[in-house]
Order: structure tokens, then C-alpha cells, then sequence
């Protein structure tokens, strides 16, 4: 039967099929519900699907999310399901404003999967960033994390068989996997938060892993809601705002009275006068970097690395205990 609902051809395309992320984590388009045409019917409350050219919608589109009238962009869901480490998940997990089925490990098998960072993502604290990593690690340490992590994965994965064998409830045999193991969840969200999700999460200051995770559901959502998307990297993702001194510092240095912009001339503010104006040394640093020009984002995905939904269950199956080759 032909559907009356709306779809979207580059969101059909990829509908159900499954993108890798990180060496065993996955993320897949399940459903959709509206795209940008959607938000705008939304925001006129309009009867039926009118024709409303491209060029209106985009200008409305950006328009409400310039302005912050975000609801119309509630009325666009997306559903997905993802695999992602536990550490991963329990970032993921503190935005609120999405529903979500987790898979049970009291009543499934869990794979036996375990995320093992990459020599490039391997490094060492940060010295600026108490949350980041900076710079590259020994390649001797490197290789003597790998070979703890995996001693510890193959005892907490042999521990977790032996009691499966043994008739042990799931939901003991399960408590001693790490956070690096591999879960899996249902989730859905609606477009506004989604979008607000993306914003904190593909954002250098996130934990990498996440990112990576991030980077493909903005290329979903590219592809769900073009014009969302552009308007979000536009005035969200590469935006920043001002506070009320950084607004008063620029306005020593330009002047918009001729409705144009000008530079006032010879104008300078210096570190020490924005630090008497009630700048901290860090919110100085962070202005300064707000007025460099961002770098461009843009996320598509890797269409030559997409699987079908029965090639990632096999993948999943065979890393059950009692499945393995
Ligand atoms: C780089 C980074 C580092 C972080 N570090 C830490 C950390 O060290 N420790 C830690 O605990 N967390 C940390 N977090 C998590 C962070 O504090 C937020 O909990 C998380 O990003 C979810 O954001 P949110 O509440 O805006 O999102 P959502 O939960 O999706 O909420 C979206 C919006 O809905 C509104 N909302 C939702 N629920 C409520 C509510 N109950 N009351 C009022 N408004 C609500 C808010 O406006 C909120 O912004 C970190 C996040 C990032 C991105």
C-alpha cells in the first residue's frame, strides 16, 4: 500500500540500514516522522501538504531557530538504534529529553564486545583540560594497555561464560563487565533536542568516542531534514553567543551606527582592559577564540561502509558466549 505520509528520499535510502562506529558500535535510522516541510506547517498550524517553494521554507526554517521558536521543530521525530560502549551510553544517557529501551542484560546474553581505543586516540592527560587527552602516549604504553585491557576483558568475559554454563541468573553473571563493553539501545528523539544533543556532543570539548557517535546521527539528520541541519550548523553548532562585557568590549573596537559594520580606528581593547572591564583570563581566552573565523563542519556518511540489519545481528550473535566460531 502507497503511503500518505511524507517521505524523504535520502532518509528512505539509508532507512534501517547500519552505519560502524568505533570497532564494534553501530548507529541506524530506524523511523522518521517529518522533515523540514513539517516544522513549517507546524509554525503556520497549515491545513494539508501545500506546495510551499524551497526558498520559503528555508527562510522560515532558519528564522525560527535564529529566533529560538523551537517547538514547531518538536513536531520531527527520528528513531535510531545504536550500540555504543557503557561509558558512552552513560553520557548519552543524561539528556533527558529522548525515550529509550535498553537491552536487558537480567534477560539477553550480552556480546562479549569491547571497545579498544586506537593508537591515535590513545593519549595522555590533558594539561590544560582536566576532562581531556593532548598529544600522542609511548608506543610501550600504548602496548602495555592493550595487553591489561584484554587480560582483564578475557577474565571478565571467561567469568561471565563460566556462570551462563553454570545456570547463574543473567543479572549476577553480568555485574563484573566493564564499562568498555558494547550495550545497545532503542532511541528516539525528537528534532529540537536532537539538535541540542548534537550541539554538546560533536563539540571538540566532548569525549571523542561520543563525538564519533554524534558525527553520524548530524549526517542522519542531513539527510532527514536538510534544511534543520543547515540552519543548525549556521546559528548553533559554528555560532557562539556573546555575554554583556564581550558585547561592550567588540563595540569599543566596531561601530554600526551607518548600518553598516566599520572598525573604529586605530580602536584596540588589550588583555588588561578587558580584565578591568570584568573579563576572567579564561573568558579572555574564550572571546578571542569566539572571533576567530570557526572551522567549517559538515558530517555526511560513509555510504561504503553501510551494513544490513542482518549483517550486524550476526555480528552481535556470534559475540554471545556459546556462539563464538
Ligand atoms: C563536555 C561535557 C562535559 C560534561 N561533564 C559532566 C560531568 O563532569 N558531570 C556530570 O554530571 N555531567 C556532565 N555533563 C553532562 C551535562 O551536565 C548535562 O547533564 C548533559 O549534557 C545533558 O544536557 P541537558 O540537560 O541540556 O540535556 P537534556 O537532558 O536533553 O535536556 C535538554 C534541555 O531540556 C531542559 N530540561 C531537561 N530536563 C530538565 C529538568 N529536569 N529541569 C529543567 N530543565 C530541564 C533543559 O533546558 C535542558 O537543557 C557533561 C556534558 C558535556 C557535554
Amino acid at each position: 500500500m502507497e503511503t500518505k505520509r511524507p517521505t524523504i528520499p535520502a532518509a528512505e535510502e539509508i532507512l534501517g540500514q547500519y552505519f560502524p562506529v568505533l570497532d564494534h558500535g553501530f548507529v541506524s535510522l530506524v523511523d522518521y516522522m517529518g522533515s523540514d516541510e513539517d516544522v513549517e506547517r507546524a509554525a503556520r498550524v497549515s491545513y494539508g501538504f501545500g506546495t510551499r517553494k524551497v526558498s520559503q521554507t528555508r527562510g522560515l526554517v532558519r528564522y525560527l531557530r535564529r529566533h529560538r521558536h523551537t517547538t514547531p521543530s518538536e513536531m520531527v521525530e527520528l528513531k535510531f538504534h545504536c550500540a555504543m560502549p557503557m561509558f558512552v551510553a552513560r553520557q548519552w544517557v543524561r539528556h533527558r529529553t529522548a525515550s529509550i529501551n535498553e537491552l536487558s542484560a537480567r534477560y539477553s546474553l550480552m556480546p562479549l564486545l569491547f571497545y579498544m581505543p586506537q593508537k591515535e586516540q590513545f593519549a595522555l592527560q590533558s594539561q590544560s583540560n582536566k576532562q581531556g587527552r593532548e598529544g600522542g602516549a609511548p608506543d610501550e604504553i600504548y602496548a602495555e594497555a592493550v595487553e591489561r585491557w584484554e587480560r582483564l576483558r578475557h577474565d571478565a568475559g571467561d567469568a561471565y561464560g563460566w556462570m551462563l554454563e553454570e545456570d547463574v541468573a543473567r543479572e549476577i553473571a553480568r555485574i563484573d563487565l566493564p564499562v568498555s563493553t558494547y550495550t545497545q539501545w532503542y532511541w528516539k528523539i525528537d528534532l529540537h533536542n536532537l539538535l541540542h544533543f548534537l550541539s554538546l556532543r560533536v563539540d571538540h570539548r566532548a569525549q571523542w568516542e561520543i563525538q564519533q557517535f554524534g558525527q553520524v546521527i548530524a549526517a542522519m539528520v542531513k539527510r532527514v531534514a536538510p534544511l534543520s541541519y543547515e540552519a543548525w550548523v549556521d546559528y548553533d553548532l559554528a555560532a557562539e553567543p556573546l555575554t554583556r562585557v564581550e558585547r561592550e568590549v567588540l563595540a569599543r573596537l566596531v561601530d554600526g551606527s551607518d548600518g553598516g559594520l566599520a572598525t573604529r580606528d586605530g580602536a584596540v581593547v588589550s588583555a588588561a582592559e578587558m580584565k578591568e572591564m570584568g573579563l576572567s583570563a579564561r573568558e579572555i581566552r574564550e572571546l578571542v577564540e569566539k572571533v576567530q573565523t570557526p572551522p567549517s563542519q559538515d558530517f555526511d556518511l560513509d555510504m561504503s561502509s553501510m551494513k544490513s540489519a542482518d549483517e550486524m545481528a550476526e555480528l552481535m550473535y556470534k559475540a554471545v558466549p556459546g556462539n563464538f566460531e
